[in-house]
């Protein structure tokens, strides 16, 4: 087990990190949805993003959502995380492969687009969940996610996420990290870490290395009294239930369920997140047709 995740501060607190490494998180979520390479990218990316801000949330009932959908061939992806640092996310489009970017890259941004919203949805158990969203700034994700905490938050911040796909498909790398300046922090720290991040390689590159999520982080804030806070293992995980997929199934409308009974017809319905397949009987349909009506 390499994928771990850690929560730290540096320069007397004016700085807070979150980090970790994802390879297996991701490479999970890339062979459940079978993704091609770009695509392996786009998901793995969100997925990291995720988990790290899945790890800032304060209760384990509550859960965090990213969506991000520019018209462009991805699709649309969507990752939901929890507190613990569990996430699960599925994209539109898993065979969208793009020609590498100019920069020699995975061509994330052109398989996003640019034309529509980064969406961040926070429910935390209160009647309407907090729902924010900024216009699509590159569609490599990182940059959205700093757009967004600088202009809906307010927080100065460097999003890196980085996804390695191997000739084989399989994920060879996968991490990321936040790094935050809090209110009313040192400039010349933040001056620092600006220059350090231009300086260093990509977090891909270090962890291919072998490199830990601490060294990582010792590196990049190397004089700058790193604390290391705790840690936590981030894990792809669906919570999906029959029990759920039978609401989202009656969500259809009864006069929907009805004409497939009448067609005397199963159907199937699959969880998006991780693509498990639950049935429905005509029998079953039935019967569901039958508590609908008897709740009202
Ligand atoms: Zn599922």
């Amino acid at each position: 087990m390499t994928d771990k995740l850690v929560r730290a501060t540096a320069s007397n607190g004016d700085i807070r990190i979150i980090a970790a490494i994802t390879t297996e998180l991701v490479n999970e979520g890339v062979k459940l949805h079978n993704c091609a390479p770009t695509a392996a990218a786009v998901l793995g990316r969100m997925l990291t993003a995720g988990s790290l801000m899945g790890a800032t949330l304060k209760s384990e009932k509550d859960a965090l959502t990213l969506q991000m959908s520019g018209g462009g061939e991805a699709r649309g992806v969507v990752v939901t995380s929890y507190a613990d640092a569990s996430v699960k996310g599925y994209i539109g489009n898993p065979s969208v492969d793009l020609p590498a970017n100019s920069k020699g890259k995975l061509d994330v941004g052109g398989a996003i687009g640019k034309n529509g919203n980064l969406v961040i949805i926070r429910d935390m158990g209160l009647r309407e969940p907090y729902v924010g969203q900024v216009p699509i700034y590159t569609g490599e994700i990182g940059d959205d996610l700093a757009y967004y905490f600088t202009v809906s938050e307010q927080t100065p911040s460097a999003v890196g996420l980085g996804v390695l796909v191997d000739t084989d498909l399989s994920v060879k790398a996968a991490g990321g990290f936040i790094i935050q300046m809090m209110p009313g922090a040192n400039e010349l720290a933040a001056d620092l870490v600006t220059y350090r991040l231009q300086e260093i390689p990509s977090v891909t590159e270090m962890i291919t290395k072998g490199m830990t999520i601490e060294e990582i982080l010792n590196y990049i804030f190397e004089g700058m009294d790193l604390k290391i806070h705790d840690s936590m293992i981030p894990a792809y995980k669906c919570d999906c239930s029959r029990e759920k997929v039978e609401r989202a199934f009656i969500s259809i409308g009864q006069k929907d369920l009805e004409e497939l009974y009448n067609e005397g017809k199963e159907e199937e319905l699959k969880c998006h997140f991780c693509n498990k397949a639950y049935k429905f009987t005509h029998e079953q349909i039935g019967e569901i047709i039958k508590s609908v009506t008897a709740d009202k």
